[in-house]
């Protein structure tokens, strides 16, 4: 095993995570998001599997291409980015964005004229486990309106697009969203603009250790709403990066000490922590299942802290987390469906502790 802390990835499992989507959703199509985990092994593996990408920076584009990726399945789907950077990404062959202000609208008008264009709107639906709050999307009727100045600016509308937040336990979220998104269709279709796809985003949900409703819930959910109320010429798309990836990951890790603190609770300090790795503990949004080898022994409440000298690198301190008495300096830990957010969200080297590396195995290609 190499050295801990580290992230195994099974590739198989991401080829099964894909696999498993397409037939809960067959007539969607999948847009990776590549901030999940940017790992050339996945990236190749679903552009070979026929996704699209899901891009945000200049860094991701730059990425995929050279990873072979097609520019014309990426959709620079980020709502913030700098006119520099937009014509970039189109002098790279990029032809979708996403938008939800006219000033970005305009200038990718300027700096990628004719492109393809998704506006994103903030779906009314229940708040997800790691929520986007109002940091995105319009209003939906200044979609319809933004996406008529589209028009007018010369660029192609493809339709509406909302983002449920992600971990999104509760399926009503889509069926919200896609009613959303369907009056906003039906509006354009009024002025003559049709909608060529509906995006309706990332968000859908695994188990951590609180149990996710099933893809096949979801997705029979999904297609009912869209057969309800989205026209029956534009696509679906759906745009994972959680449902693909998590499940495939796998954290190694090392209890570095555990200690009884004044306040008489026992924390466990881990060798990855929120800093190289563990960034989705903040506010102990994500419960991972944490596994080690003395399972079978009486187990306890404990804290749970990473590596670093910061307050704030402690994973669980509220959310109640069993672990065996017996837990020593030296034991391994398995940290559980740690494959979406965590080594891509891992910082530089903070504290001088280095980001997390990361093993992948099975075959990226069948
Ligand atoms: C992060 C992100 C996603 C993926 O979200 P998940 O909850 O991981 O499925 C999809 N689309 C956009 C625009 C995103 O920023």
């Amino acid at each position: 095993m190499p050295e801990s802390p580290c992230l195994v990835i099974d590739l198989q499992r991401v080829r099964d995570n894909y696999r498993a989507l397409r037939s809960a959703l067959p007539t969607a199509r999948i847009r990776f998001a590549v901030k999940a985990s940017p790992v050339p092994e996945i990236i190749r593996l679903l552009a070979d599997e026929g996704a699209e990408f899901d891009v945000a920076s200049i860094g991701e584009i730059e990425q995929c291409l050279s990873l072979g990726v097609d520019p014309a399945v990426m959709c620079y789907g980020n709502p913030i980015k700098k006119a520099t950077q937009i014509a970039t990404a189109h002098t790279a062959g990029v032809r979708r964005y996403a938008f939800d202000t006219e000033d970005d609208l305009e200038r990718i008008a300027i700096h990628a004229p004719g492109a393809e264009v998704e506006c994103r709107f903030l779906a009314s639906a229940p708040q997800s486990q790691t929520p986007f709050g109002t940091k995105f999307g319009c209003a939906p009727g200044e979609a319809v309106r933004l996406m008529v100045r589209a028009r007018d600016l010369g660029l192609r509308v493809v339709g509406p697009y909302f983002h449920v937040g992600s971990q999104q336990l509760d399926p009503a979220a889509w069926r919200i969203g896609i009613e959303q998104a369907g009056a906003i269709a039906e509006a354009l279709a009024v002025k003559d603009i049709p909608v060529s796809s509906v995006n309706i985003g990332g968000g859908l949900p695994i188990s951590y250790a609180d149990p996710a409703p099933e893809l096949a819930e979801l997705g029979a959910v999904i297609a009912a709403a869209a057969a309800r109320h989205l026209p029956e010429h534009a696509d679906l798309v759906v745009e994972p990066g959680r449902a693909l990836v998590g499940s495939a990951g796998v954290i190694h890790a090392e209890v570095v000490n555990v200690r009884m603190a004044p306040d008489g609770r026992r924390w466990v300090y881990l060798d990855v922590g929120r800093y190289n790795g563990m960034a989705e503990t903040e506010n102990e949004y994500i419960a991972y299942r944490i596994e080690t080898l003395r399972d079978g022994d009486t187990r306890d409440e404990a804290v749970i802290a990473g590596p670093t000298c910061d307050g704030d690198d402690v994973l669980y301190q509220r959310t109640r987390v069993l672990l065996p008495t017996t837990l020593r300096a030296g034991d391994p830990v398995r940290i559980l469906d740690t494959g979406a957010y965590t080594a891509s969200y891992s910082s530089v080297s903070f504290n001088g502790f280095p980001p997390l590396t990361v093993h992948v195995i099975g075959a990226e290609r069948e």
